[in-house]
């Protein structure tokens, strides 16, 4: 039978699947010997069961009273027993870190009996009816939905009927009379008293997490994080610890080194006298933790003690959450830290130098997403500035946009195409939708370990936090410089341009220019400074992933230009050159020609226009990429891409006969574009089809390509041509080409020393077919690339140049698929038709080379695929080769 619940004791660190991160690692420290109060994990499987059948799997409940009566038995006391009452926290974690995204309740286990029990053991009735007046308020909110604004506005109610602003002004009495109004509240919105049974509460708060698994933020955060929705959460029951109890308790969150920088030091925040979610929710400015030292160097000494610990056994970066319950130290959380793109770099080579761990193991602590936003550009640090202020650099970037002050106007700007800045006084989960549409956070409350500094860390979002000197008014949509600089009193007005700098905290006013990021010159000059710790971090893992990676990476690129650029980004080759490109702004006109060519002659004048452009486009790409292979492949799209609107044109024909202006030439070129028009394009006269239809087009580019290498050769220079053509779905359509490609390059412009240049004929694969009968295209093809955005495309039967804009969006939301398959492949479908294609070639012609060159090339988690595929290389952007690089040495570590 399914184990539903663990003890603390019973679980290790490699368990996140089944206990959740934060279920895991509370087992790990409680076995390591650290302080960690008692407890027991509800597993993911009975999240799971729960889900799916709308109630508790069998047999957990028993579990679950099973284990609370062994932690009742190890604490000496019950659940809400009336003179000594065992509280809990009721905690979400899932395997992977959704920070706030889902629900918390604390101190259950209090009730009308048992707060006088918490009040006569801690000796302090204020504290226990604010324990419960916290329940009240948690459990209203989260398990019985009630709006939290009406127990908000009965907390404001009391405060100002005191004649206060401060919580701490109220006393036991108002509290107990606050708690009756929370009861009051409760009858009247969920319908139902506030349960005084412990053991209900205990219930209804855990199906209250597992319902949260599915919130709307949580949904959107698992999106934005590719974080797959079928997994569920675990929930934690713990042995409450208070932090509330004076001033020699309180809560913290801590870091064991720094996690913008990687910078060894003491990092993190501590509150005195606050519960749990205060100092994450960012609603009190928080203390260095540095001044833990002075308030209770005991604790602080025994922090750092186990800080040292977690360290040394993770081997990473750690970020832990912690209390004081009058002077006892307590660890409530710990976890591999969320970190920057920066830190995530600088932290692997400085556990490498102190021997914990080695390079291959440094290379799985970075990832290409983190490597990509350091190649994002940075302020340009010798513009003109209007600084603002200066707040906490929580998340690093350069992000400017117009300032916005809610969620519901920055999703709503961006999506009209405005750059925003979300402003808030802090950001809590609600905020979540808008913290994505925006280019940056600003906030003035709440530190580096706030919610928002967290959300944004982990999603490489600029973000600049605590910058206390403003006052925000969000319902004024306003925010007025305080302080005493020169820009205090300066108003900035919802609409008004502002400039964040996460790197350096800065906010400022208006639009400021950007200039290329360090680690972006390092990847296009190579250029390394030793002082700059990043830039040395970044080429020692790329060297070390490009010493070990089997595949090999190639770019996407169409002019001298791009391909140099690639090459010194790391392309090895060119894995796809569209030619089409090639075809535009006034090469248009020819191509019309050649489309509308009515006689023989007026085709091959048409072509002959063409050929030496051509040749000239592809001698710039051989010289740049010089000795590495140059994939290029045959005209692609549909014709009629090259004329005419058939719409537009239809109109000026229709008018033109009215005013009896039409002319002759006009009338025809309607007929032929209603000739080529077709409802589906993409799945008509495009690819080989069109190099078959059209007489001579192909072997002009052909020419174009041999001729060009041809005489690159004879100037000395190594070229490696590679012709592929598009679209194939049988051998006969290849062999068709094939055929062309060997009489052209019989031409005596193509010879080198009288034998042909040197090429390979190669095809894409991008249909279904085509992979299918991979067998037979194999005896023709030299090479296979797969065009996966095509073989998405006709695979799923999704319009992809239509889908992303109209129903995936809806398909993301029901979970249909957590990521569109055009941006990371299909690895069960899709992926399967490219193992299917790779075998069947390979066992037909033992050294066909394979490649892949749709937009997912550049994508991490479809590149360890390609990987694992046995695939030779990767084509994708330029800007994306050094990601591809570590990826692959990342697949291969
Ligand atoms: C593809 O289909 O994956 C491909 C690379 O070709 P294109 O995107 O040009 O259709
Ligand atoms: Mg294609």
């Amino acid at each position: 039978m399914t184990k539903f619940v663990y003890d603390f004791a019973e679980g290790d660190r490699d368990q996140r699947d089944l206990l959740g991160g934060k279920g895991a690692n509370l087992a790990e420290m409680t076995n390591l010997g650290l302080p960690v109060p008692p407890g027991f994990i509800i597993t993911t499987d009975a999240c799971r069961a729960y889900l799916a059948g709308g109630s508790e799997p069998e047999g957990m409940a028993a579990e679950v009273t099973e284990h609370l009566t062994a932690l009742e038995g190890t604490m000496g006391k019950r659940l809400g027993q009336a003179d000594d009452p065992l509280l809990v926290s009721v905690r979400s974690g899932a395997k992977f870190s959704m920070p706030g995204m889902m629900e918390t309740v604390l101190n259950v286990g209090l009730n009308d009996d048992s707060v006088h029990g918490l009040a006569a053991q801690a000796g302090d009735d204020r504290f226990a009816w604010d324990s419960y007046r916290r329940l009240v308020q948690m459990f209203g909110a989260t398990v019985l939905d009630i709006d939290a604004e009406h127990f908000h506005d009965a907390l404001e109610a009391a405060k100002s009927a005191k004649g206060t602003k401060n919580d701490l002004d109220l006393d036991a009495g108002d509290l107990a009379a606050l708690v009756e109004t929370y009861k009051g509240l409760v009858t009247e919105h969920a319908g139902r008293d506030f349960p005084q049974d412990p053991r209900e509460q205990l219930d209804l708060a855990v199906r209250a997490v597992f319902d949260s698994w599915n919130s709307d933020r949580a949904n959107i955060y698992r999106r934005q994080e590719r974080i797959p929705a079928d997994l569920g959460t675990a929930v934690s029951v713990v042995s409450m610890v208070f932090g509330n109890l004076g001033m020699d308790s309180g809560t913290g969150v801590a870091f064991t080194r720094d996690p913008a920088s990687g910078a060894q030091g003491v990092y993190g925040d501590y509150l005195q006298n606050a519960q749990g979610e205060d100092v994450v929710a960012g609603i009190r400015n928080t203390l260095a933790l540095t001044e833990l030292e002075r308030i209770d160097k005991t604790s602080y000494d025994e922090l750092m003690r186990i800080m040292g610990v977690l360290e040394a056994h993770y081997r990473d970066l750690c970020d832990i959450e912690f209390t004081i319950e009058r002077g006892k130290l307590w660890m409530l959380q710990t976890r591999v830290g969320k970190r920057t793109a920066a830190a995530a770099f600088t932290v692997a080579t400085q556990l490498v130098d102190e021997g914990l761990i080695d390079l291959d193991e440094a290379l799985q602590r970075v990832t290409g997403h983190q490597l990509a936003q350091l190649m994002f550009p940075r302020f340009d640090p010798d513009a003109d500035k209007e600084l603002l202020t200066t707040g906490m650099n929580a998340s690093p970037g350069a992000a400017g946009g117009k300032a916005v002050f809610d969620s519901e106007t920055a999703v709503a700007w961006a999506k009209r195409g405005e750059k925003v800045v979300l402003v808030r006084r802090e950001t809590n989960p609600d905020d979540l939708a808008g913290m994505i549409a925006a280019e940056g956070i600003l906030t003035s409350r709440g530190g580096r370990t706030s919610h928002a500094a967290v959300v944004a860390r982990g999603m490489g979002k600029t973000a600049v936090c605590g910058a206390e000197e403003l006052e925000v008014d969000v319902r004024n949509k306003v925010f007025t410089v305080g302080g005493e600089g020169p820009a205090a009193g300066r108003e900035v007005r919802e609409g008004e341009v502002i400039a964040v700098d996460g790197t350096s905290g800065e906010v400022y006013l208006g639009e400021i220019p950007v200039v290329p990021s360090p680690v972006m010159s390092y990847f296009e000059h190579g250029t390394i400074d030793d002082g700059d710790e990043l830039v040395v971090a970044v080429d020692r893992i790329m060297r070390h992933a490009d010493g070990i990676r089997r595949l090999r990476v190639r770019a996407n690129a169409d002019t001298g230009d791009d391909a140099a650029l690639a090459r010194r980004f790391g392309a090895e080759g060119i894995g796809l050159c569209r030619t089409e490109h090639m075809f535009l702004g006034e090469r248009r006109s020819l191509v019309e020609d050649l489309v509308l060519a009515e006689t023989r002659d007026e085709r091959e004048k048409a072509l002959a226009a063409l050929l030496p452009m051509q040749i000239e486009d592809f001698t710039a790409l051989y010289r740049a990429m010089a000795g590495q292979p140059v994939t290029i492949r045959l005209l692609d799209p549909p014709l009629h891409e090259f004329l005419p609107d058939l719409t537009e044109l239809s109109v000026q024909v229709a008018v033109a006969r009215e005013r009896g202006e039409l002319t002759d030439e006009q009338e025809a070129l309607l007929e032929n574009v209603r000739r080529l028009h077709e409802q589906n394009p993409m799945l008509g006269l495009r690819g080989v089809r069109l190099g078959i239809q059209v007489p001579g087009l192909f072997a002009m580019q052909i020419r174009a390509i041999t001729r060009a290498a041809a005489a690159l050769v004879d100037e000395g220079v190594t070229v490696l041509p590679e012709i592929m053509v598009p679209l194939v779905g049988t051998v006969q359509e290849l062999q068709a080409v094939a055929a062309e490609i060997a009489e052209v390059v019989q031409e005596p412009e193509s010879l080198v020393d009288g034998a042909p240049v040197e090429h390979q004929v190669g095809t894409m694969i991008e249909l279904p077919r085509a992979a299918l009968v991979a067998a037979e295209i194999a005896e023709v093809a030299q090479f296979f690339s797969f065009g996966t955005n095509d073989l998405t495309q006709t695979t799923w039967g999704f319009s992809r140049d239509d889908v992303e804009s109209s129903f995936f969006s809806a398909y993301l939301d029901h979970g249909i698929f957590g990521v569109s398959p055009f941006e990371s492949l299909d690895t069960v479908g899709v992926g399967e038709l490219v193992e299917i294609a790779s075998w069947r070639g390979r066992e037909v012609r033992h050294d066909l080379k394979l490649g892949i060159c749709g937009e997912h090339g550049g994508d991490p988690d479809s590149v360890h695929f390609f990987h694992r595929a046995g695939l030779d290389y990767v084509s994708c952007s330029p800007f994306r080769v050094p990601v591809a690089r570590l990826e692959a040495g990342r697949a291969q570590a």
